[in-house]
């Protein structure tokens, strides 16, 4: 293992332990690899999977493997109009809810932010098991730092993704717009779970998601 590595581990058991106070189950995986396996051990087939639109979850690569696997999938993006707005509200009732977080705090806080509100609903409130994975670089010192990440790093190649007519998809960076199709319309800060065992975070030790 390298310096750098250790170092990654170090800051994932770091903040695992801020997880723990906070009825937040925490893991650490070196890999990608490590982490599909860690979330489909979570996973009882039979069962229904949703997500919300993430890099990570895709980058995982584990929806394919679920579409072939005995599972019943929630899957909006193969809609559009309202049935894909309705997929979105089914996901409330799903059994697990696949997810990134846009940031996480040194001191165990997950911070998302969200234009519809679906994902952030659904980390909240709904489906009965919520399993989030993070890349190492979405660990931040705090809060404040983390609103910053999104809003000036991870929202503006997100917003050209998705093909947004916002300032920041233009200019790259932040200008704290009210536009139509702005990203930022919901900011959650999940501070504490009331449900034990209903969130589990996986950090991995690899860049993943933006
Ligand atoms: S507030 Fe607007 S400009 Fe700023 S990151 Fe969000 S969508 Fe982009």
């Amino acid at each position: 293992m390298t310096h750098l590595e250790k170092s990654y581990e170090f800051k994932a058991q770091t903040v695992i332990k801020q997880f723990a106070k906070r009825n937040i189950d925490g893991y650490y995986c070196t890999n990608r690899e490590e982490t599909v396996k860690l979330m489909l051990s979570f996973i009882e087939e039979g069962k229904s999977i949703s997500w919300g639109g993430s890099i990570t979850i895709t980058e995982l690569g584990i929806k394919d493997i679920l579409e072939n696997g005995n599972y019943v999938l929630i899957d909006r993006d193969k809609f559009s109009g309202e049935e894909r707005n309705n997929k979105m509200r089914e996901a409330f009732f799903s059994d697990y809810y696949l997810t990134s977080s846009n940031a996480v705090t040194q001191d165990g806080m997950l911070v998302n932010i969200d234009g519809n509100g679906n994902r952030v609903a659904s980390i909240s409130f709904g489906p009965k098991q919520v399993i989030v994975v993070v890349g190492i670089n979405k660990l931040v010192p705090s809060v404040e730092y983390a609103v910053e990440r999104i809003r000036n790093f991870a929202t503006p190649p997100n917003a050209i993704r998705l093909g947004y007519d916002t300032p920041c998809s233009k200019i790259g960076v932040c200008s704290d717009c009210l536009v139509k199709d702005c990203v930022c319309g919901q900011l959650l800060i999940t501070r504490f779970n009331r449900n034990p065992g209903r969130i589990k975070v996986i950090i991995v030790g690899e860049t993943l998601g933006f």
